[in-house]
C-alpha cells in the first residue's frame, strides 16, 4: 500500500466533510430571511424524500466469515436513476492499509492483505469518493503468527546518544537488518521540535509489510526507568503511580527498563494493580535480569521479557540481544497489538524462532476460563545449520517443571499437564549449545477444581 493512496483517501474524506460543511452553511443562509417573514399557519412542511443514492452490496467475503492471507474483495454497486455514481472505491480491515478496488461494470474488486492487521474480529470497511456511499461488515481475521526481530530501546543526540532519529531508523533497517525498530530518547531531554522530528522520522521510516518503525520515549526517574511506545505526548507525570494511571488511561504500551535483579529498581517491583494494567514488558537480557523477571511474575505482574539494547552509540539493533515479536505481518497496528498482548520473547540469538502455546493460546496470553488441563506445545527452529538447541527448561510458576533435552536446531514438543487447581503460569528458557539464552513470555492459566 503506497502512502500516496492513504493520503488520497484522507483527501477524499476531507473533501467530503468540506462539501458537507459548505452545504450546511448555505442552508443556514437560506433560512435566515424566512425568519423575518410572517409564518404561514399551514400544516408542517413535508420533508422532501432523500435524494437517490448508490448502494453497495458486499459479494465477497461474506459477512461473519473467516478470512486469511490475500482476501478477495468484491462489491456490487447499484446506482438508481438520478443518483451520483462513485468513481473510486477503497477497502480496509478496520483501518489502514486501504486498497483501491478496480471496477468491472457493476462489480468492484481487489485483493487485501489480511496479514497486515491483527487477528480477531475486524470490520471490513468499504468507502468511496462519495462520503455517504459506504458499507461495512464484520469478519474474523485468522492468520498464523510469524516471528519478527526488533530493538525497542535506543538513543540519539536528542538525549544522551549520537546522531539523529532518521539516521537511527536507516541504520536499524539497512545495517542491523531489523524488522522492527523503536527509538526511545529520554523524554526529559526533548523539546517540541525534537519530539516532532522523532515522530516524523518514525512515520517516514515505515514500509507496510517490510519494516515497522514506531516512536517511543524513555521516562527517566531515580525511581526507575520505563520505555513507552507510540505515546501521544512527551509530557508525563513524574510520580510513578500517577504515571501508571496516565499510561493505563492512554492505553500506551510500557516496559520496565534495566531492572537489575529487581530488588531495588522500581520500588523493588512492588505490585500495583494499575501498574499491571499499564506495563506489559520488562527488559530481561542476563541471568541477573532473569531474577527481576521471576520476582515480578511471583509478585503477580503480567509481563513479557524484552531483549532491547538501550544503545547510546550508532549501532542500533546490532549488539547481542533482541526482542522477537509474534505477529501475522509487519505493520504498526500488528506490532502495537502484539506488544499490548505481551506476544514477545527476549533472545541472545539473532534469528531463533520460538512458538510456545498453552491450550492453543500463544505466549503472553491470560486464559481466564478454568480448564482441567494445560496442553503445553513448543516449536523451536534456528535457521543456522549448526546452531543447536541444547535444552529447553519449562517452568510452572517459579518452579522448573521439566528439562526437555535437545541436540538439534529444531525441536517440537508437547505435553498435557494436569496441574493443581488454581492459577498458574508457564514459561520457557531455551538454552543453546553456544550458550545463548532465550526467555519467553508466560501463558497464564486457570485450572478448574
Ligand atoms: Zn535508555
Amino acid at each position: 500500500m503506497s502512502k500516496s493512496m492513504v493520503s488520497r483517501t484522507w483527501f477524499l474524506v476531507l473533501l467530503g466533510s468540506g462539501l458537507a460543511l459548505l452545504l450546511g452553511t448555505s442552508l443556514a443562509w437560506a433560512e435566515a430571511p424566512a425568519a423575518t417573514q410572517k409564518a404561514k399557519p399551514s400544516a408542517p412542511a413535508k420533508k422532501p424524500p432523500p435524494p437517490p443514492q448508490a448502494k453497495l452490496l458486499l459479494v465477497s467475503p461474506k459477512p461473519q466469515s473467516s478470512v486469511s492471507g490475500q482476501v478477495t474483495i468484491q462489491v456490487q454497486m447499484e446506482v438508481p436513476t438520478g443518483a451520483a455514481e462513485p468513481k473510486q472505491m477503497f477497502a480496509g480491515l478496520g483501518g489502514p492499509p486501504w486498497i483501491q478496488l478496480e471496477r468491472q461494470n457493476e462489480l468492484w474488486q481487489g485483493k487485501l492483505d489480511s496479514t497486515l492487521v491483527p487477528n480477531g474480529p475486524q470490520q471490513l470497511r468499504i468507502v468511496t469518493d462519495i462520503s455517504r456511499v459506504r458499507a461495512a461488515a464484520p469478519v474474523q481475521v485468522e492468520n498464523p503468527l510469524r516471528v519478527w526481530f526488533a530493538d525497542m530501546h535506543g538513543h540519539t543526540s536528542y538525549s544522551d546518544g549520537v546522531f539523529f532519529p532518521a539516521d537511527a531508523y536507516k541504520y536499524a533497517r539497512q545495517t542491523a537488518k531489523l524488522d522492527v525498530f523503536i527509538l526511545t530518547d529520554h523524554l526529559e531531554s526533548l523539546d517540541d521540535n525534537e519530539w516532532l522530528d522523532a515522530r516524523e522520522a518514525a512515520w517516514k521510516a515505515n514500509e507496510m509489510g517490510q519494516f515497522t518503525a514506531l516512536v517511543g520515549l524513555e521516562w527517566t526517574k531515580e525511581w526507575g526507568h520505563l520505555c513507552i511506545y507510540d505515546p501521544p505526548t512527551y509530557r508525563w507525570p513524574n510520580d510513578p503511580q500517577e504515571f501508571y494511571r496516565a499510561l493505563a488511561d492512554a492505553k500506551v504500551v510500557a516496559k520496565f527498563n534495566h531492572p537489575g535483579d529487581g530488588a531495588v529498581s522500581h520500588s523493588g517491583l512492588a505490585y500495583s494493580e494499575i501498574g499491571d494494567q499499564a506495563v506489559q514488558l520488562m527488559e530481561v537480557r542476563s541471568p541477573q535480569e532473569e531474577l527481576a523477571y521471576r520476582r515480578a511474575l511471583r509478585l503477580g505482574w503480567h509481563l513479557a521479557p524484552d531483549g532491547s539494547t538501550d544503545t547510546h552509540q550508532a549501532n542500533w539493533g546490532n549488539l547481542r540481544t533482541w526482542t522477537a515479536i509474534l505477529a501475522p505481518g509487519l505493520s504498526p497496528r500488528n506490532i502495537l497489538d502484539a506488544l499490548a498482548n505481551r506476544r514477545c520473547y527476549s533472545t541472545q540469538d539473532r534469528n531463533c524462532r520460538v512458538l510456545f502455546t498453552v491450550n492453543g493460546a500463544p505466549m503472553g496470553s491470560i486464559l481466564k476460563t478454568p480448564t482441567p488441563k494445560a496442553l503445553v506445545r513448543l516449536q523451536i527452529e534456528d535457521p543456522d545449520p549448526n546452531d543447536a538447541i541444547a535444552a529447553v527448561e519449562l517452568y510452572e510458576d517459579d518452579r522448573l517443571l521439566e528439562t526437555i533435552p535437545a541436540n538439534n536446531r529444531q525441536l517440537v514438543w508437547e505435553k498435557s499437564l494436569e496441574p493443581a487447581p488454581g492459577k498458574h503460569y508457564y514459561w520457557l528458557k531455551v538454552l543453546q549449545a553456544d550458550k545463548n539464552t532465550i526467555w519467553t513470555a508466560p501463558v497464564w492459566v486457570a485450572i478448574a477444581p
